[in-house]
């Protein structure tokens, strides 16, 4: 697939990051004019039928002013967590105000790096941020940086947003920046360097072009944090472009001109299953019948009905695998159920399940969204 081909505008579900130093100026203040402007875009965008999240930067540059803090906040881990958590307030009241004068409803969500990890807190992320847009709110997602320690830290929240792309089911994912994309060289320092408009690859010569560290020395990102979010897009099979939040409905500027550039999205089948095909800890085994193995690869859920067998010990949302009637591993997937309770209703049809559990069965053992076949 070309960039050409990458339009924003047809992804069913888009992710826009915005970076601090587009949302907050020198001084310390939100802009709030040109966030008006992106706010806008948003709103024309669902209107048109479009689920967007947004992962906003900017608390901790709006904190660290508030709080007259040196080096924005960012002389050490205590200093960052105490602006984030003052400056976070500011920054969601401002969102949802601006959202609400358009007619849209926002949404808070702060994650840690832990919560896109794990795979049952990846889940419950992935389930909440699936009602929000099922339900047409706008989430507005930064990293949890009040409580995340310097160990367990995304740090940027470019590479936050290709894992939130990764956990929405988004088809794209606009990191909007003060740069309008990857250049061949730094343009601050090299007046010859010039803008690449699409990668395929990221390789050796892609990653020299990058330079690091924030120019604007607000944010944490950089062309660095881009290219690393970038792969982790590409892997997923979503597309990813670096565009410039510099002017005012940066989203339809983009859509109007496509001045960035694209990291075209691999062939992954869903960005939920790239995560999975990507975990290696397995915390159990449920073997199944030839019927069930055919209904996978199918495309299909595991059914209780087709299960034969359950080893391990799991809870609901751990990695295991799935095994046909030949005892080979044929699929991965997350566990809708503990073990426990998966023991309990092998083998049993759907309309039996309640009586067993004590409570509304879900929709499968294994549900197809959250699995990959190997
Ligand atoms: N989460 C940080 C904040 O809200 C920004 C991280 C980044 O600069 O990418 O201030």
């Amino acid at each position: 697939m070309s960039a050409d081909r990458f339009s924003p505008a047809r992804c069913k579900r888009l992710i826009v990051k915005i970076g601090s130093a587009l949302l907050v100026d020198p001084q310390g203040q939100v802009r709030r004019d040109w966030l008006k402007s992106v706010v806008a875009d948003i709103a024309a965008r669902h209107a048109a039928g479009q689920s967007i999240a947004v992962v906003s930067s900017g608390a901790i540059a709006l904190g660290a002013r508030r709080l007259g803090l040196a080096k924005g906040g960012r002389a050490s881990l205590e200093d960052a967590q105490a602006a984030a958590a003052t400056g976070q307030i500011a920054l969601s009241h401002c969102w949802a105000e601006l959202m609400a004068e358009q007619g849209l409803t926002a949404a808070q969500m702060l994650v840690t790096l832990d919560d896109l990890e794990d795979r049952r807190r990846y889940l419950n992320a992935a389930s909440t941020l699936d009602r929000l847009l099922t339900l047409g709110v706008v989430p507005v997602i930064n990293e949890n940086d009040s409580v995340a320690t310097e160990e367990i830290r995304f740090g940027d929240n470019d590479r936050l947003a290709a894992r939130i792309g990764q956990a929405a089911d988004a088809q794209g994912v606009i990191l909007l920046s003060d740069i309008d994309g990857l250049y061949t060289a730094n343009p601050h320092r090299d007046p010859g360097a010039t803008l690449v408009p699409e990668v395929r690859r990221i390789d050796a010569r892609v990653r020299a072009m990058a330079d690091g560290g924030s120019a604007s020395g607000m944010g944490s990102g950089g062309m660095i944090s881009k290219l690393e979010a970038a792969r982790i897009a590409q892997r997923s099979g979503l597309h990813l472009a670096i565009a410039s939040g510099k002017r005012d409905h940066p989203l339809a500027a983009y859509a109007a001109d496509c001045r960035g550039t694209v990291f075209v999205g691999g062939k992954a089948g869903s960005a939920r299953k790239a995560w999975l095909a990507g975990r290696l800890t397995v915390k159990g085994r449920i073997s199944v019948d030839a019927g069930a193995a055919d209904a996978l690869a199918g495309g299909r859920s595991l059914l209780a009905a087709g299960a034969v067998a359950v080893e391990g010990r799991f809870a609901r949302g751990d990695v295991i695998d799935i095994a046909g009637p030949d005892g080979q591993t044929i699929a991965r997937g997350l566990s809708e159920y503990d073990a426990a309770d998966a023991v309990a209703i092998v083998g049993r049809r759907r309309d039996a399940l309640e009586a067993i559990l004590g409570y509304a069965p879900r929709a499968a053992m294994v549900h197809r969204d959250h699995l990959v076949m190997l």
